[in-house]
Protein backbone atom coordinates (compact mmCIF):
# COMPACT_ATOMS: atom_id res chain seq x y z
CA UNK A 1 0.00 0.00 0.00
CA UNK A 2 1.24 3.40 -0.85
CA UNK A 3 1.01 6.02 2.08
CA UNK A 4 0.44 9.15 0.63
CA UNK A 5 0.46 12.14 3.30
CA UNK A 6 -0.73 15.13 1.49
CA UNK A 7 -3.97 15.19 -0.75
CA UNK A 8 -2.58 17.53 -3.32
CA UNK A 9 -4.90 20.28 -4.31
CA UNK A 10 -7.70 19.82 -1.84
CA UNK A 11 -8.51 20.60 1.93
CA UNK A 12 -8.86 17.57 4.03
CA UNK A 13 -12.48 18.96 4.89
CA UNK A 14 -13.23 19.23 1.01
CA UNK A 15 -12.91 15.76 0.52
CA UNK A 16 -13.74 14.03 3.51
CA UNK A 17 -17.63 15.32 2.96
CA UNK A 18 -19.65 13.09 4.87
CA UNK A 19 -22.22 10.56 3.27
CA UNK A 20 -25.11 12.29 5.08
CA UNK A 21 -24.21 15.77 3.93
CA UNK A 22 -24.01 14.29 0.94
CA UNK A 23 -27.60 12.97 0.73
CA UNK A 24 -28.82 15.55 2.25
CA UNK A 25 -27.50 17.96 -0.39
CA UNK A 26 -29.58 16.02 -2.77
CA UNK A 27 -33.38 16.67 -4.39
CA UNK A 28 -35.03 13.35 -5.42
CA UNK A 29 -35.30 13.17 -8.48
CA UNK A 30 -39.33 12.55 -10.53
CA UNK A 31 -39.05 14.12 -13.61
CA UNK A 32 -36.65 14.03 -17.12
CA UNK A 33 -36.49 18.00 -16.12
CA UNK A 34 -35.77 17.06 -12.74
CA UNK A 35 -32.99 14.88 -13.93
CA UNK A 36 -31.62 17.59 -16.01
CA UNK A 37 -31.82 19.94 -13.36
CA UNK A 38 -29.82 17.77 -11.02
CA UNK A 39 -26.95 17.65 -13.12
CA UNK A 40 -26.26 21.81 -13.40
CA UNK A 41 -23.76 23.42 -10.94
CA UNK A 42 -21.93 20.73 -9.81
CA UNK A 43 -18.58 22.13 -10.43
CA UNK A 44 -17.57 18.87 -11.91
CA UNK A 45 -13.93 19.32 -13.56
CA UNK A 46 -14.72 17.60 -17.59
CA UNK A 47 -12.35 18.31 -20.46
CA UNK A 48 -13.27 17.96 -24.22
CA UNK A 49 -11.75 19.59 -27.26
CA UNK A 50 -9.01 20.55 -24.65
CA UNK A 51 -11.11 22.62 -22.72
CA UNK A 52 -12.99 22.43 -18.80
CA UNK A 53 -16.98 22.58 -19.79
CA UNK A 54 -17.89 25.22 -17.50
CA UNK A 55 -21.94 23.47 -18.09
CA UNK A 56 -21.90 20.02 -19.37
CA UNK A 57 -25.67 20.42 -19.34
CA UNK A 58 -25.48 23.34 -21.70
CA UNK A 59 -22.71 21.67 -24.03
CA UNK A 60 -24.26 21.02 -27.41
CA UNK A 61 -22.11 18.08 -27.76
CA UNK A 62 -22.54 16.58 -24.38
CA UNK A 63 -26.16 17.44 -23.86
CA UNK A 64 -27.89 14.66 -26.16
CA UNK A 65 -26.10 12.07 -24.23
CA UNK A 66 -28.00 13.77 -20.89
CA UNK A 67 -31.19 13.51 -23.06
CA UNK A 68 -30.79 9.83 -23.76
CA UNK A 69 -30.67 9.25 -19.50
CA UNK A 70 -33.75 11.59 -19.66
CA UNK A 71 -35.48 9.86 -21.53
CA UNK A 72 -35.09 7.19 -18.77
CA UNK A 73 -36.92 9.12 -16.12
CA UNK A 74 -39.74 10.38 -18.65
CA UNK A 75 -40.72 6.49 -19.18
CA UNK A 76 -41.04 5.85 -15.49
CA UNK A 77 -44.19 8.76 -15.88
CA UNK A 78 -45.18 7.63 -19.22
CA UNK A 79 -45.15 4.20 -18.93
CA UNK A 80 -44.88 3.20 -14.73
CA UNK A 81 -45.87 -0.20 -15.30
CA UNK A 82 -42.83 -0.94 -17.83
CA UNK A 83 -39.93 1.07 -16.20
CA UNK A 84 -41.22 1.40 -12.24
CA UNK A 85 -41.31 -1.52 -9.84
CA UNK A 86 -42.00 -1.96 -6.73
CA UNK A 87 -39.31 -2.11 -3.88
CA UNK A 88 -40.37 -3.52 -0.50
CA UNK A 89 -37.01 -1.82 0.35
CA UNK A 90 -38.47 1.75 0.60
CA UNK A 91 -42.37 0.40 0.12
CA UNK A 92 -42.66 2.28 -2.55
CA UNK A 93 -42.49 2.28 -6.85
CA UNK A 94 -39.03 2.82 -7.89
CA UNK A 95 -37.25 3.04 -10.92
CA UNK A 96 -36.74 0.03 -12.46
CA UNK A 97 -33.28 0.72 -13.25
CA UNK A 98 -32.99 0.71 -9.23
CA UNK A 99 -34.78 -2.45 -8.55
CA UNK A 100 -33.62 -5.40 -6.94
CA UNK A 101 -34.44 -8.43 -8.97
CA UNK A 102 -36.92 -10.79 -7.27
CA UNK A 103 -37.62 -12.90 -10.03
CA UNK A 104 -36.78 -14.18 -13.75
CA UNK A 105 -40.23 -12.20 -14.87
CA UNK A 106 -38.08 -8.94 -13.19
CA UNK A 107 -35.22 -9.66 -15.68
CA UNK A 108 -37.57 -9.99 -18.22
CA UNK A 109 -39.70 -6.55 -17.82
CA UNK A 110 -36.06 -5.11 -17.49
CA UNK A 111 -35.10 -6.38 -21.06
CA UNK A 112 -38.50 -5.35 -22.07
CA UNK A 113 -38.04 -2.11 -20.93
CA UNK A 114 -34.14 -1.94 -22.59
CA UNK A 115 -35.75 -2.73 -25.96
CA UNK A 116 -38.13 0.13 -25.87
CA UNK A 117 -35.28 2.31 -24.47
CA UNK A 118 -33.35 1.50 -26.96
CA UNK A 119 -36.51 2.05 -29.79
CA UNK A 120 -37.09 5.59 -28.22
CA UNK A 121 -33.04 7.07 -28.19
CA UNK A 122 -31.73 5.05 -31.29
CA UNK A 123 -28.33 5.15 -28.75
CA UNK A 124 -27.07 4.05 -25.50
CA UNK A 125 -28.86 4.84 -22.78
CA UNK A 126 -26.35 4.88 -20.14
CA UNK A 127 -28.02 3.66 -17.42
CA UNK A 128 -28.36 -0.31 -17.67
CA UNK A 129 -24.53 -1.23 -16.08
CA UNK A 130 -25.35 1.18 -12.92
CA UNK A 131 -28.44 -1.48 -12.68
CA UNK A 132 -26.37 -4.50 -13.26
CA UNK A 133 -23.46 -3.22 -10.66
CA UNK A 134 -26.22 -3.09 -8.20
CA UNK A 135 -27.99 -6.56 -8.60
CA UNK A 136 -24.33 -7.98 -8.48
CA UNK A 137 -23.45 -6.18 -5.79
CA UNK A 138 -26.28 -7.53 -3.44
CA UNK A 139 -25.65 -11.25 -3.38
CA UNK A 140 -21.08 -10.27 -3.19
CA UNK A 141 -21.48 -8.14 -0.62
CA UNK A 142 -23.55 -10.73 1.17
CA UNK A 143 -21.40 -13.45 -0.07
CA UNK A 144 -18.75 -12.00 1.59
CA UNK A 145 -20.09 -10.94 4.82
CA UNK A 146 -21.28 -14.65 5.34
CA UNK A 147 -17.21 -15.56 4.40
CA UNK A 148 -15.43 -12.56 6.77
CA UNK A 149 -17.97 -11.13 8.52
CA UNK A 150 -17.93 -8.01 7.44
CA UNK A 151 -20.99 -5.97 7.22
CA UNK A 152 -20.86 -4.91 3.57
CA UNK A 153 -24.13 -5.78 2.91
CA UNK A 154 -26.12 -3.65 5.48
CA UNK A 155 -24.51 -0.93 4.35
CA UNK A 156 -25.01 -1.48 0.51
CA UNK A 157 -28.63 -1.87 1.75
CA UNK A 158 -28.76 1.65 3.69
CA UNK A 159 -26.71 3.20 0.37
CA UNK A 160 -29.45 1.81 -2.11
CA UNK A 161 -32.51 2.79 0.03
CA UNK A 162 -31.16 6.09 -0.15
CA UNK A 163 -30.51 5.48 -3.83
CA UNK A 164 -34.01 4.59 -5.05
CA UNK A 165 -35.49 7.33 -2.34
CA UNK A 166 -34.02 9.91 -4.22
CA UNK A 167 -33.58 8.01 -7.89
CA UNK A 168 -30.42 8.53 -8.78
CA UNK A 169 -28.28 6.83 -11.10
CA UNK A 170 -25.19 5.45 -10.55
CA UNK A 171 -22.36 4.81 -13.02
CA UNK A 172 -20.22 1.50 -13.12
CA UNK A 173 -16.47 2.42 -13.21
CA UNK A 174 -15.13 -0.87 -13.62
CA UNK A 175 -13.01 -0.72 -16.74
CA UNK A 176 -9.23 -0.51 -15.38
CA UNK A 177 -7.06 1.30 -17.98
CA UNK A 178 -4.80 -2.13 -17.36
CA UNK A 179 -0.95 -0.95 -18.92
CA UNK A 180 1.01 -4.13 -19.48
CA UNK A 181 -1.74 -6.73 -20.08
CA UNK A 182 1.59 -9.23 -19.51
CA UNK A 183 1.40 -7.94 -15.67
CA UNK A 184 -0.39 -8.33 -12.75
CA UNK A 185 -1.74 -5.18 -11.37
CA UNK A 186 0.78 -5.16 -8.58
CA UNK A 187 3.56 -5.40 -11.22
CA UNK A 188 2.56 -2.73 -13.59
CA UNK A 189 5.00 0.16 -13.64
CA UNK A 190 3.00 2.76 -12.65
CA UNK A 191 0.88 1.11 -9.74
CA UNK A 192 -2.37 3.22 -10.93
CA UNK A 193 -3.04 1.98 -13.95
CA UNK A 194 -4.95 -0.61 -11.94
CA UNK A 195 -7.07 1.97 -9.15
CA UNK A 196 -6.65 0.77 -5.53
CA UNK A 197 -6.68 2.00 -1.96
CA UNK A 198 -3.62 4.13 -1.23
CA UNK A 199 -4.82 4.90 2.33
CA UNK A 200 -6.77 4.19 4.92
CA UNK A 201 -8.32 5.88 7.86
CA UNK A 202 -10.62 6.05 10.64
CA UNK A 203 -12.98 8.09 8.33
CA UNK A 204 -12.41 5.63 5.18
CA UNK A 205 -10.46 4.97 2.51
CA UNK A 206 -8.69 7.08 -0.51
CA UNK A 207 -8.30 5.06 -4.39
CA UNK A 208 -6.06 6.26 -6.90
CA UNK A 209 -6.41 5.10 -10.52
CA UNK A 210 -8.82 5.44 -13.16
CA UNK A 211 -11.66 3.92 -15.02
CA UNK A 212 -11.98 4.22 -18.98
CA UNK A 213 -14.82 4.07 -21.12
CA UNK A 214 -17.28 4.61 -18.24
CA UNK A 215 -20.59 4.98 -19.84
CA UNK A 216 -22.82 7.71 -18.85
CA UNK A 217 -19.97 8.26 -15.99
CA UNK A 218 -19.98 12.05 -16.17
CA UNK A 219 -24.07 12.06 -16.16
CA UNK A 220 -24.71 10.00 -13.30
CA UNK A 221 -24.76 10.85 -9.64
CA UNK A 222 -22.55 8.39 -8.51
CA UNK A 223 -20.18 5.83 -9.70
CA UNK A 224 -19.60 2.56 -8.14
CA UNK A 225 -15.61 1.92 -8.34
CA UNK A 226 -14.77 -1.88 -8.43
CA UNK A 227 -12.19 -4.41 -9.57
CA UNK A 228 -12.09 -5.68 -13.44
CA UNK A 229 -10.74 -8.68 -13.01
CA UNK A 230 -9.34 -11.83 -10.98
CA UNK A 231 -7.00 -10.73 -8.10
CA UNK A 232 -4.51 -12.45 -6.50
CA UNK A 233 -3.02 -11.46 -2.91
CA UNK A 234 -0.79 -9.65 -4.01
CA UNK A 235 -3.19 -7.03 -5.64
CA UNK A 236 -5.17 -7.11 -2.10
CA UNK A 237 -5.40 -3.05 -2.13
CA UNK A 238 -6.42 -3.27 -6.08
CA UNK A 239 -9.67 -5.74 -4.47
CA UNK A 240 -12.28 -2.17 -3.50
CA UNK A 241 -15.51 -1.54 -4.29
CA UNK A 242 -16.69 1.89 -3.31
CA UNK A 243 -19.63 4.45 -3.97
CA UNK A 244 -18.30 8.02 -5.12
CA UNK A 245 -20.52 10.63 -5.96
CA UNK A 246 -19.60 11.66 -9.14
CA UNK A 247 -18.96 14.93 -8.35
CA UNK A 248 -16.59 14.01 -5.31
CA UNK A 249 -13.14 16.17 -4.62
CA UNK A 250 -10.23 14.47 -6.78
CA UNK A 251 -12.21 13.46 -9.58
CA UNK A 252 -11.73 14.47 -13.67
CA UNK A 253 -13.33 13.59 -16.36
CA UNK A 254 -12.15 13.53 -20.01
CA UNK A 255 -14.58 13.69 -22.13
CA UNK A 256 -14.20 10.61 -25.46
CA UNK A 257 -15.19 11.93 -28.80
CA UNK A 258 -17.08 10.05 -31.01
CA UNK A 259 -17.50 10.11 -34.87
CA UNK A 260 -19.36 13.05 -36.64
CA UNK A 261 -19.44 14.36 -32.89
CA UNK A 262 -18.64 18.17 -33.73
CA UNK A 263 -21.91 17.89 -36.05
CA UNK A 264 -23.53 18.77 -32.94
CA UNK A 265 -21.38 22.27 -33.32
CA UNK A 266 -23.34 23.74 -36.71
CA UNK A 267 -26.42 25.90 -36.85
CA UNK A 268 -28.62 23.34 -38.21
CA UNK A 269 -30.11 20.07 -36.83
CA UNK A 270 -30.84 17.71 -40.04
CA UNK A 271 -27.18 16.50 -40.72
CA UNK A 272 -26.62 15.14 -37.28
CA UNK A 273 -29.02 12.41 -38.05
CA UNK A 274 -30.39 12.14 -34.56
CA UNK A 275 -30.05 15.92 -32.99
CA UNK A 276 -31.80 14.72 -29.68
CA UNK A 277 -29.68 11.56 -28.60
CA UNK A 278 -26.64 10.50 -28.12
CA UNK A 279 -24.48 7.84 -25.82
CA UNK A 280 -21.20 8.81 -23.65
CA UNK A 281 -18.09 7.43 -22.79
CA UNK A 282 -15.55 8.89 -20.76
CA UNK A 283 -12.39 8.31 -19.09
CA UNK A 284 -12.67 9.20 -15.12
CA UNK A 285 -9.57 9.82 -13.47
CA UNK A 286 -9.45 8.99 -9.31
CA UNK A 287 -6.84 11.53 -7.84
CA UNK A 288 -6.92 10.15 -3.88
CA UNK A 289 -10.31 10.42 -3.86
CA UNK A 290 -12.14 9.14 -0.64
CA UNK A 291 -14.53 6.96 0.14
CA UNK A 292 -16.34 6.67 4.19
CA UNK A 293 -16.73 3.66 4.93
CA UNK A 294 -20.35 3.15 4.95
CA UNK A 295 -19.95 3.40 1.14
CA UNK A 296 -16.74 0.88 0.91
CA UNK A 297 -18.33 -2.77 0.07
CA UNK A 298 -15.29 -4.54 -0.78
CA UNK A 299 -11.47 -3.54 0.93
CA UNK A 300 -9.26 -6.59 0.43
CA UNK A 301 -11.46 -9.19 -0.45
CA UNK A 302 -9.40 -10.63 -3.25
CA UNK A 303 -10.60 -13.68 -3.91
CA UNK A 304 -14.63 -12.23 -4.84
CA UNK A 305 -13.09 -10.02 -7.83
CA UNK A 306 -13.61 -13.02 -10.17
CA UNK A 307 -16.80 -13.82 -8.91
CA UNK A 308 -17.87 -10.23 -9.17
CA UNK A 309 -16.56 -9.75 -12.52
CA UNK A 310 -18.58 -13.38 -13.83
CA UNK A 311 -21.50 -12.32 -11.54
CA UNK A 312 -21.57 -8.84 -13.44
CA UNK A 313 -20.87 -9.42 -17.07
CA UNK A 314 -23.90 -12.42 -16.66
CA UNK A 315 -26.23 -9.53 -15.92
CA UNK A 316 -24.94 -7.23 -18.32
CA UNK A 317 -23.89 -9.45 -21.66
CA UNK A 318 -28.24 -9.81 -21.05
CA UNK A 319 -28.93 -5.91 -21.13
CA UNK A 320 -27.46 -5.77 -24.36
CA UNK A 321 -30.92 -6.46 -25.77
CA UNK A 322 -30.68 -2.59 -25.55
CA UNK A 323 -29.54 -3.27 -29.01
CA UNK A 324 -32.76 -5.05 -30.07
CA UNK A 325 -34.38 -1.54 -29.90
CA UNK A 326 -31.57 0.10 -31.85
CA UNK A 327 -32.28 -2.85 -34.37
CA UNK A 328 -35.75 -1.85 -34.66
CA UNK A 329 -34.99 1.68 -35.74
CA UNK A 330 -32.63 0.14 -38.32
CA UNK A 331 -35.42 -1.99 -39.77
CA UNK A 332 -38.13 0.97 -39.51
CA UNK A 333 -35.33 3.19 -41.41
CA UNK A 334 -34.30 1.07 -43.87
CA UNK A 335 -38.17 0.05 -44.73
CA UNK A 336 -38.97 3.97 -45.00
CA UNK A 337 -36.02 4.97 -47.24
CA UNK A 338 -37.25 2.22 -49.46
CA UNK A 339 -40.50 3.24 -49.61
CA UNK A 340 -38.72 6.84 -49.99
CA UNK A 341 -37.10 5.67 -53.01
CA UNK A 342 -40.22 3.58 -54.66
CA UNK A 343 -38.09 0.62 -53.92
CA UNK A 344 -40.50 -1.23 -51.23
CA UNK A 345 -42.30 -3.28 -53.66
CA UNK A 346 -39.17 -4.88 -54.75
CA UNK A 347 -38.61 -8.45 -53.08
CA UNK A 348 -35.14 -8.52 -52.52
CA UNK A 349 -36.13 -5.28 -50.42
CA UNK A 350 -38.78 -7.32 -48.52
CA UNK A 351 -36.03 -10.39 -48.01
CA UNK A 352 -33.26 -8.17 -46.56
CA UNK A 353 -35.89 -6.44 -44.05
CA UNK A 354 -36.87 -10.20 -42.89
CA UNK A 355 -32.80 -10.72 -42.49
CA UNK A 356 -32.52 -7.85 -40.40
CA UNK A 357 -35.50 -9.07 -38.19
CA UNK A 358 -34.35 -12.26 -38.01
CA UNK A 359 -31.04 -11.42 -36.60
CA UNK A 360 -32.67 -8.68 -34.43
CA UNK A 361 -34.94 -11.42 -33.14
CA UNK A 362 -32.38 -13.55 -32.61
CA UNK A 363 -30.28 -11.23 -30.30
CA UNK A 364 -33.48 -10.54 -28.32
CA UNK A 365 -34.44 -14.51 -28.06
CA UNK A 366 -30.80 -15.24 -26.34
CA UNK A 367 -31.66 -12.26 -24.42
CA UNK A 368 -34.99 -12.97 -22.66
CA UNK A 369 -34.08 -16.83 -22.23
CA UNK A 370 -31.66 -15.82 -20.26
CA UNK A 371 -33.50 -13.76 -18.00
CA UNK A 372 -36.34 -16.58 -18.11
CA UNK A 373 -33.74 -19.28 -16.96
CA UNK A 374 -32.19 -17.12 -14.08
CA UNK A 375 -31.88 -18.66 -10.85
CA UNK A 376 -31.57 -17.53 -7.55
CA UNK A 377 -28.38 -17.05 -5.26
CA UNK A 378 -28.11 -17.01 -1.74
CA UNK A 379 -28.37 -13.22 -0.99
CA UNK A 380 -32.26 -14.20 -2.27
CA UNK A 381 -31.53 -12.07 -5.81
CA UNK A 382 -31.99 -13.56 -8.93
CA UNK A 383 -28.90 -13.66 -11.62
CA UNK A 384 -29.19 -14.34 -15.57
CA UNK A 385 -27.89 -17.48 -17.06
CA UNK A 386 -24.78 -17.20 -17.86
CA UNK A 387 -24.15 -19.07 -20.84
CA UNK A 388 -27.34 -17.37 -23.02
CA UNK A 389 -26.03 -14.14 -21.57
CA UNK A 390 -22.54 -14.95 -22.93
CA UNK A 391 -24.98 -16.17 -26.64
CA UNK A 392 -26.66 -13.24 -26.16
CA UNK A 393 -23.88 -10.20 -26.32
CA UNK A 394 -21.58 -12.58 -28.82
CA UNK A 395 -24.49 -12.65 -31.04
CA UNK A 396 -24.91 -8.19 -30.54
CA UNK A 397 -21.20 -8.34 -31.40
CA UNK A 398 -22.03 -9.85 -35.16
CA UNK A 399 -25.08 -8.93 -35.91
CA UNK A 400 -25.99 -4.99 -35.83
CA UNK A 401 -22.92 -4.88 -38.31
CA UNK A 402 -24.58 -7.40 -40.57
CA UNK A 403 -28.14 -5.70 -39.82
CA UNK A 404 -26.44 -1.75 -40.59
CA UNK A 405 -24.79 -3.42 -43.95
CA UNK A 406 -28.16 -4.60 -44.94
CA UNK A 407 -29.49 -1.34 -43.85
CA UNK A 408 -26.94 0.92 -45.85
CA UNK A 409 -27.62 -1.67 -49.02
CA UNK A 410 -31.10 -0.64 -49.20
CA UNK A 411 -30.76 3.24 -48.44
CA UNK A 412 -28.05 3.67 -51.38
CA UNK A 413 -24.78 5.54 -51.45
CA UNK A 414 -26.74 9.21 -51.10
CA UNK A 415 -26.46 8.57 -47.64
CA UNK A 416 -22.60 9.24 -48.03
CA UNK A 417 -22.16 11.78 -50.75
CA UNK A 418 -25.56 14.18 -49.60
CA UNK A 419 -24.44 17.47 -49.38
CA UNK A 420 -24.84 19.65 -46.02
CA UNK A 421 -27.76 21.36 -44.78
CA UNK A 422 -26.22 24.70 -46.03
CA UNK A 423 -26.84 23.53 -49.10
CA UNK A 424 -30.08 22.37 -49.38
CA UNK A 425 -30.62 25.77 -47.48
CA UNK A 426 -28.75 27.53 -50.26
CA UNK A 427 -30.64 30.04 -52.27
CA UNK A 428 -29.12 28.79 -55.61
CA UNK A 429 -27.95 25.28 -54.73
CA UNK A 430 -31.24 24.63 -52.92
CA UNK A 431 -33.85 24.58 -55.11
CA UNK A 432 -31.03 22.38 -57.72
CA UNK A 433 -30.99 19.65 -54.83
CA UNK A 434 -34.42 19.86 -53.99
CA UNK A 435 -34.85 18.89 -58.03
CA UNK A 436 -32.65 16.33 -58.36
CA UNK A 437 -32.89 14.53 -55.01
CA UNK A 438 -36.83 14.19 -55.72
CA UNK A 439 -37.21 10.40 -54.57
CA UNK A 440 -41.39 9.41 -55.02
CA UNK A 441 -43.43 12.45 -55.99
CA UNK A 442 -45.50 12.42 -52.68
CA UNK A 443 -42.24 12.48 -50.19
CA UNK A 444 -40.34 15.73 -49.39
CA UNK A 445 -36.91 15.75 -50.22
CA UNK A 446 -35.97 17.04 -46.56
CA UNK A 447 -37.85 13.50 -45.48
CA UNK A 448 -35.65 11.32 -47.56
CA UNK A 449 -32.33 13.48 -46.31
CA UNK A 450 -33.41 13.13 -42.51
CA UNK A 451 -34.20 9.32 -42.91
CA UNK A 452 -30.52 8.86 -44.83
CA UNK A 453 -29.01 11.31 -41.94
CA UNK A 454 -30.58 9.36 -39.13
CA UNK A 455 -29.04 5.87 -40.86
CA UNK A 456 -25.83 7.34 -41.50
CA UNK A 457 -25.39 8.52 -38.03
CA UNK A 458 -26.36 4.76 -36.64
CA UNK A 459 -23.77 3.54 -39.12
CA UNK A 460 -21.14 5.24 -39.42
CA UNK A 461 -21.93 8.71 -37.24
CA UNK A 462 -22.29 9.78 -33.44
CA UNK A 463 -24.74 6.65 -32.24
CA UNK A 464 -22.75 3.72 -34.14
CA UNK A 465 -20.92 4.15 -31.04
CA UNK A 466 -23.66 3.15 -29.72
CA UNK A 467 -25.04 0.62 -31.96
CA UNK A 468 -21.61 -0.71 -33.69
CA UNK A 469 -18.63 -0.16 -31.33
CA UNK A 470 -19.91 -0.56 -28.27
CA UNK A 471 -22.01 -3.54 -29.43
CA UNK A 472 -18.43 -5.59 -30.17
CA UNK A 473 -16.29 -3.95 -26.96
CA UNK A 474 -18.78 -2.83 -24.47
CA UNK A 475 -19.14 -5.13 -21.95
CA UNK A 476 -16.44 -7.43 -23.02
CA UNK A 477 -14.94 -7.74 -26.10
CA UNK A 478 -16.05 -11.18 -28.66
CA UNK A 479 -13.03 -13.21 -27.05
CA UNK A 480 -14.15 -12.36 -23.32
CA UNK A 481 -17.91 -14.34 -24.31
CA UNK A 482 -16.07 -17.09 -26.27
CA UNK A 483 -14.01 -17.49 -23.05
CA UNK A 484 -16.87 -18.27 -20.48
CA UNK A 485 -18.60 -20.32 -23.28
CA UNK A 486 -15.58 -22.64 -23.72
CA UNK A 487 -16.00 -22.68 -19.77
CA UNK A 488 -19.53 -23.40 -19.81
CA UNK A 489 -20.11 -26.17 -22.21
CA UNK A 490 -19.42 -28.65 -20.42
CA UNK A 491 -18.47 -30.62 -23.56
CA UNK A 492 -17.11 -33.73 -21.33
CA UNK A 493 -21.12 -34.14 -20.65
CA UNK A 494 -22.17 -34.35 -24.70
CA UNK A 495 -19.16 -36.13 -25.45
CA UNK A 496 -21.39 -39.00 -23.10
CA UNK A 497 -24.72 -38.60 -25.16
CA UNK A 498 -22.82 -39.11 -28.23
CA UNK A 499 -20.99 -42.24 -25.96
CA UNK A 500 -24.12 -43.92 -25.27
CA UNK A 501 -25.92 -43.17 -28.83
CA UNK A 502 -22.80 -45.21 -30.73
CA UNK A 503 -22.88 -47.84 -28.01
CA UNK A 504 -19.76 -46.62 -26.52
CA UNK A 505 -19.23 -47.03 -22.49
CA UNK A 506 -19.50 -43.77 -20.99
CA UNK A 507 -16.71 -42.21 -19.01
CA UNK A 508 -17.19 -40.91 -15.39
CA UNK A 509 -17.08 -37.56 -15.01
CA UNK A 510 -15.42 -36.03 -11.50
FE1 LIG B 1 -27.59 -0.04 -21.43
FE2 LIG B 1 -27.05 -1.01 -23.76
FE3 LIG B 1 -25.92 1.29 -23.04
FE4 LIG B 1 -25.10 -0.95 -21.90
S1 LIG B 1 -24.93 -0.45 -24.09
S2 LIG B 1 -25.69 0.94 -20.82
S3 LIG B 1 -26.96 -2.17 -21.86
S4 LIG B 1 -28.09 0.93 -23.37
FE1 LIG C 1 -22.08 -0.80 -22.15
Amino acid sequence: MNDVSDTRHLTAATREESAQARWARFKPIVTGQDYLDSLRGRNITCYLFGENVAEPVDHPVIRPSMNALKATYDLAVEDPEMATAHSPLINARVSRFLHIVESPQDLVKKNKMQRRMGQITGTCFQRCAGLDTISVLHSITFDIDAKHGTRYHQRYLAWLKLAQTNNIIVGAGMTDPKGDRSKRPHEQEDPDLFMHVVRRTEQGLYVRGAKAHMTGGLNSHWICVMPTMNLGEKDKDYAVVGMVPADAAGLTFIYGRQSCDTRALEKGTIDQGNATYGGQETLVIFDDVFIPWEHVLMDGEYEFAQEMVTRFTAYHRASYVCKTGLGDVMVGAAAAIAEYNGADGASHVKDKLVEMTHLNETIYSSGVASSHEATQLASGIFMNDAMLANVCKHNVTRFPYEISRLAQDLAGGLMVTLPSQDDFEHSVAGPLLEKYFKGRAEVPVEHRVRMLRLIENMTLGRNAVGYLTESMHGAGSPQAQRIQILRGMDVEKKKNYARKLAAIPVKVIS
